[in-house]
């Protein structure tokens, strides 16, 4: 009997809500497979700040130090009330950052996934969708302009001032390259690299060192996209795409593109990768206009837990039926709230419904 320690961080707005959907997968996987999750829930993000004064207090890294794997909800306040804390203590810069530091989660992998039956819930249209959207965004997660040094001031004519670093060294850039280079051989041996080269010295050095690598992996056919084309090819044609590495400021903004192609950020689970220790969490924020209500969509935050279980715990079929069970519901024709409305003739179900059902989904799959 395996036992797995896993950290839970259930975070604000509506983080509770959904992790709520994914203990109850948890705790089904437990029974049905040949393990133990001991989940040790601790305070992360705004809840934690005005709790105990700190975003990521120092209970909350013990937690995280001893865990076998993190699973995070969404942190954040809207923009009015995040006023109400520090800068420097705001949940991003004060809990978000310094956990991807801490554990040096340098690979975030975010899939944009789409069946061709659920072409529905998105924005494009049905020629573009095809036979569906299937990619996954490989974004360098610990360096760059969010990890560079700052600098706040008055220059010298009076007027404040702000400078931002945006710095990497070649041994970031070559494993996160690494890592995009073999997933790309794990699938359709294509590597879209996004860049900004045309203006960015970084992405100069990015791209040196990709020709560096390349030859080490001969079957990876290389395709060089600059972000700002790469942002309108996610619309026009994402059937194009396989595999997409980008630096760390690119991705966030193109994995959020990539959940309004599916028709919600609802739909984007992710996994943060480091040397020692993993942490998943959605590529979503907290969702302040909708938390609370039991109206928000798990399926980021349950298939956040399927990328655990397959890349941290090696539970690669457990993790497909979670997958499955998922599909299964959208397939019966049930729907979130984010992706459809009643008029579209969609069963609408609740945060708790569509847990319930993709638990009752799993419980009749085989293991
Ligand atoms: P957001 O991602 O929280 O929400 C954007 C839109 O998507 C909203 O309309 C929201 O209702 C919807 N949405 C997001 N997740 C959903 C889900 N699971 N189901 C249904 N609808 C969903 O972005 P925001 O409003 O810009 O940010 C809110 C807060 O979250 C901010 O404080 C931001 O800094 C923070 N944030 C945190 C993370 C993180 O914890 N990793 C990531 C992004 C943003």
């Amino acid at each position: 009997m395996k036992h797995y320690k896993i950290a839970l961080l259930p975070g604000d707005g509506i983080g509770p809500e959904i992790m709520a959907e994914a203990v109850k997968v948890f705790k089904l996987v437990e029974q049905r497979n040949d393990v133990t999750f001991e989940l040790i829930e601790a305070d992360f993000g705004a809840a934690a700040y005005f709790k105990c004064g700190h975003p990521f207090p120092e209970e909350t890294k013990t937690v995280c130090d001893e865990a076998d794997a993190i699973i995070k909800g969404p942190i954040g306040l809207n923009h009015e009330q995040s006023k109400t804390i520090p800068v420097d203590m705001q949940p991003e810069r004060g809990a978000l950052l310094p956990l991807r530091r801490r554990y040096n989660t340098f690979a975030n992998f975010r899939p944009v996934f789409l069946p061709k039956a659920l072409g529905h819930f998105s924005p494009l249209k049905s020629e573009i969708i095809g036979e569906g959207i299937d990619l996954i965004m490989v974004r360098e997660l610990v360096g760059g302009l969010y990890f560079g040094e700052k600098e706040v001031g008055v220059n010298a004519q009076g007027l404040r001032y702000v400078k931002e670093t945006l710095e990497y060294d070649e041994g970031q850039i070559r494993r996160i390259l690494h890592e995009a280079l073999q997933l790309s051989m794990r699938r359709k041996k294509v590597l879209h690299n996004i860049h900004k080269s045309n203006v960015l010295k970084s992405s100069v050095l990015w791209n040196e060192i990709l020709e560096e690598l390349a030859p080490e992996y001969p079957e990876v056919e290389i395709k060089h996209i600059l972000v700002d084309a790469a942002a309108t090819l996610l619309c026009l044609n994402p059937g194009q795409f396989d595999v997409m590495v980008m630096e760390n400021m690119f991705g966030d903004i193109l994995s959020d593109q990539g959940g309004g192609i599916l028709g919600s950020l609802g739909l984007m689970p992710s996994a943060c990768k480091g040397p020692e220790k993993s942490y998943y969490e959605p590529s979503h924020g907290s969702a302040p206009d909708i938390a609370g209500q039991n109206i928000a969509n798990p399926y980021s935050m349950i298939g956040s837990v399927a990328m655990m279980l397959e890349n941290s715990f090696g539970m690669e079929q457990e993790a497909k039926n979670v997958w499955a069970a998922m599909q299964s519901v959208f397939a019966e024709g049930y729907s979130t709230a984010d992706l459809s409305n009643a008029e579209s003739g969609a069963k609408m179900i609740n945060t708790d419904e569509f847990g319930d059902r993709v638990v009752a989904a799993l419980k009749a799959m085989p293991t």
